[in-house]
């Protein structure tokens, strides 16, 4: 673990229903081979590996906060909030009672049961998503390796939702022929159905880096339609991701 010193804590966001963007660390150790935050940031480091914590960043998001128009904060973007440090670090859970007092909405995105400490700070102006791209851990110990489990994701889901807060799930990205078979279509829709989740859809997003820690995976056109109707079927609310900014963990 290495500190470094940001400028900024809180970035103009261009995906839907976020006006701002809220990273507390550069990296991100869950590895997941798919991931291309550091195609898209042109990051140099040994993905997965390295963490980078933002050591001024608090001080700096108390004083953005001051004269920053309130709006929805997505925590976060390009790395998951909820490191394994984050629990000795608490930067995160700092930076939401900063922003939770100043009026600030909060969209939290994790792969992390770890997000179900921080339950006692959430309201109605939270909402909640857990990356779940299968319900096979064969997947996940292949293409996220080092990410928490698939049944701890669904069971802090679980939780979250059933406090009241709004919750969404990222299925994403989908690989044709790994993780959009019938039973992991069906596996999402009834866990969105139970938990009243959105579901938010992507393919995978081929870049350099992302094919390079890919190699010898054969990559196929995905086709969305056996989800969007077997959402239809269960009344699951679903939309596409966006594409141009890191939105996949
Ligand atoms: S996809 Fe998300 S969780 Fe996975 S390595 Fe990238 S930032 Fe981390």
């Amino acid at each position: 673990m290495e500190y470094i010193s940001c400028k900024s804590a809180l970035s103009k966001s261009r995906l839907p229903g976020l006006n701002y963007t809220f990273n507390p660390y550069v990296g991100c150790k869950h590895g997941c081979i798919y991931c291309y935050v550091p195609d898209v940031l042109k990051l140099n480091m040994d993905w997965g590996r390295e963490v980078y914590i933002k050591r001024n960043v608090l001080n700096i998001l108390r004083r953005e906060v001051l004269y920053k128009k309130p709006g929805i904060v997505g925590i976060s973007t390009s790395t998951d909030p909820y490191q394994s440090i984050e629990k000795d670090l608490e930067i995160t859970r700092r930076a939401i009672m900063i922003l939770n007092s100043a009026g600030f909405r909060i969209s939290i995105q994790t792969k992390s049961p770890l997000v179900l400490r921080d339950l006692d700070l959430m309201n109605e102006r939270f909402d909640v998503g857990f990356t779940i791209t299968s319900f096979n851990e064969d997947f996940r110990k292949k293409f996220e390796p080092n990410a928490p489990s698939i049944d701890e994701r669904i069971s802090a889901l679980e939780e979250i939702s059933s406090r009241g807060i709004k919750t969404w799930i990222f299925y994403g990205p989908v690989i044709s022929g790994f993780n959009d078979s019938e039973d992991d279509i069906k596996n999402i829709v009834l866990l969105a159905s139970k938990t009243k989740s959105k579901i938010i859809y992507d393919k995978l997003n081929i870049k350099p880096k992302v094919i390079k820690r890919m190699q010898g995976i054969n990559i196929k056109e995905v086709n969305f339609k056996k989800l969007i109707n077997l959402c239809k079927e269960h009344s699951v609310k679903y939309e596409p991701a966006f594409r141009g900014e890191p939105y996949e963990h």
